[in-house]
């Protein structure tokens, strides 16, 4: 892929822009990374805090394996290594919604080393990025600004729940590429069941590193733009900072280092504080934990047991169902969306499976707002209304009537047919009926065919309008044919 296509113009000239992303991704667990408190969303405030959370004095941590499990999936997940040996460090630093004075992370020897995700382009095309590390931490509490005009609160029930931060090496060149990267990041997430990837919900978060640069030049001074919550808020924040940079630049400016904040509703980045380095956060090895250290067989056990990613599922769409590489990137883009689409698809004709499942059926729930979770047409329904038009029970054009009432009412295809009285007629001495009608109300057309034989058409046009559209569209270009002496 050519490099220069991402390039941005500037009045001095073209700019290239550097990204590097750092995904909080929250770890799915029933209890918290160092205690048994649990990690439900949404829960009443301050409820989920066991006395490890609210770091009462003489509390230790212990280590829930599930989410080293965890850790080490996604790791495998990304085709990274995986560190059998591994330290948790305190990263120092006071915030009244941390109660301990330090979040426990891991610093110098994170449980997941390099590893790398493949990103899908507008394009067609495919840009690997590499991935630095995943190391695993806590999270803090919520202060809460908003609730007493005097006063801020703070919710503990997030305090000690475990995040994964999977950081990204400087690979990535524009705004598209950053969305793919983190669309395919949460797509591996989901399937792996590492992290449901809500990003509404906070579960999912990105500080976005952006710097500009002339094209070959060494990495310019970089910003980082903290906890942007939405693939759409990161794409804009990325196309604010990139141009505020090169406006300074271009000015002869210079671009300081510095936290920023994305603020949605003026589309603008907006400093923060100045970046720390790594040793304003004094790091030390926790001294209430020992290094983590894993069993290669576990880790054996662990990528045994890997359920199919995206990447190898579409290549497996391409090659067991024939569909084209496009439609394949889409089904397999959301694990829910690939299963729906392979019951559907089951025991039918694939292609056909997948023109109504990326078609109409997504058309129908995008334009309700729906879900496929919350959609009134299952896959068992959507798979047999593709069985009727297969064995002829119906045309595809009167399928399209049967799904929109599938749709309002969430009544099975064949219920529909039979009440509505939409079977196909393949009966042929009905369809002549209809024929010798269209005929004889037409003398002028019939003359008119014997010149151009194209016209067939609108006889077809008229038989099936006759028919109510359910006439089988090619035993009445047939008999057509015949009547006409074409
Ligand atoms: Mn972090």
């Amino acid at each position: 892929m050519s490099e220069n296509k991402n390039l941005i113009e500037g009045a001095t000239g073209a700019w290239e822009v550097v990204l590097g992303l750092e995904v909080h991704a929250q770890v799915m667990s029933q209890a918290k990374l160092f205690s048994s408190a649990p990690t439900k969303f949404g829960a009443e405030q301050n409820v989920q805090v066991s006395l490890v959370d609210a770091a009462m004095p003489g509390m230790l941590p212990v280590i829930n394996e599930e989410c080293v499990r965890q850790a080490v999936r996604t790791g495998l997940g990304i085709k990274a290594q995986i560190n059998l040996r591994s330290v948790f460090d305190r990263k120092n630093y006071f915030y009244p919604d941390l109660p301990q004075g330090y979040q426990i992370s891991q610093f110098k020897y994170p449980i997941v080393g390099e590893g790398e995700i493949e990103i899908d382009l507008a394009d067609g095309s495919v840009k690997r990025v590499g991935v630095e590390r995943l190391h695993l931490e806590q999270d803090a509490g919520k202060s809460i600004h908003d609730q007493h005009p005097s006063l801020s609160f703070v919710d503990l029930n997030r305090s000690g729940v475990a995040l994964m931060e999977i950081v990204s090496k400087p690979d990535m060149r524009s705004s598209e590429e950053a969305q793919a990267y983190v669309k395919k990041l949460r797509a591996i997430l989901r399937y792996l069941g590492t992290c449901d990837g809500n990003m509404e919900e906070g579960s999912m978060r990105a500080d976005v590193n952006v710097s500009v640069r002339r094209p070959g030049e060494p990495l310019g001074t970089r910003c980082e733009i903290k906890n942007v919550n939405s693939i759409r808020f990161i794409g804009q924040a990325i196309e604010y900072e990139a141009r505020r940079q090169i406006d300074v630049l271009e000015d002869g400016g210079e671009i300081a280092q510095e936290t920023r904040l994305f603020d949605p509703r003026a589309g603008e980045t907006r400093s923060m504080r100045s970046k720390e380095e790594a040793h304003d956060y004094r790091y030390f090895p926790d001294p209430d934990l020992l290094p983590l250290v894993l069993q290669q067989e576990m880790v054996d056990a662990l990528a045994a047991d890997l359920p199919e990613l995206p990447d190898d599922k579409r290549a497996r769409f391409v090659r067991e169902y024939g569909l084209s590489p496009y439609d394949a990137g889409v089904l397999v883009s959301e694990k829910v969306s690939a299963d729906f689409f392979e019951e559907v698809a089951t025991g039918r004709d694939p292609k056909l499976a997948s023109n109504w499942v990326t078609g109409d059926f997504f058309g129908a729930l995008n334009k309700a707002g729906l879900s496929i979770e919350t959609s009134p047409v299952s896959a068992r329904q959507l798979g047999e209304l593709i069985g009727l038009i297969s064995d002829n029970t119906i045309s595809g054009r009167i399928a399209k009537e049967v799904f929109e009432i599938m749709f309002e009412t969430g009544d099975d295809p064949a219920k529909i047919v039979e009440e509505k009285g939409l079977r196909q007629v393949t009966d042929l001495g009905a369809i002549e009926q209809v024929i010798d009608e269209v005929i004889a109300a037409n003398p002028d057309k019939v003359a008119e065919v014997k010149e151009k034989p194209k016209l067939i058409g609108w006889f077809v046009g008229q038989v099936m309008k006759a028919s109510g559209g359910k006439a089988n569209p090619q035993s009445v270009n047939e008999l057509l044919s015949k009547k006409l002496e074409l």
